[in-house]
């Protein structure tokens, strides 16, 4: 299920990231994790919900974010 809209998609439809530590990075396959589906990626709510989940500020998440992205 996306963070974001709630929505339940097919894993191949969904972003998978993991919060350590209050920094956001691409899951690695140990411990808890979450989904963002592809259409909330690019979302005005979307640093907000992730601000919740990594206990963090809206921007900081954001920022986090795109340097996943941008970084591959
Ligand atoms: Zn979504």
């Amino acid at each position: 299920m996306c963070i974001n809209c709630k929505e339940r998609y097919h894993q191949n439809e969904l972003h998978r990231f993991q919060c350590v530590e209050r920094t956001i990075r691409t899951f690695r396959g140990v411990g808890r994790s979450f989904y963002i589906c592809s259409d909330c990626m690019e979302d005005a709510k979307l640093p907000k919900s992730l601000a919740r989940i990594c206990k963090t500020d809206p921007t900081s998440a954001l920022k986090m974010l795109k340097e996943i992205v941008e970084n591959g």
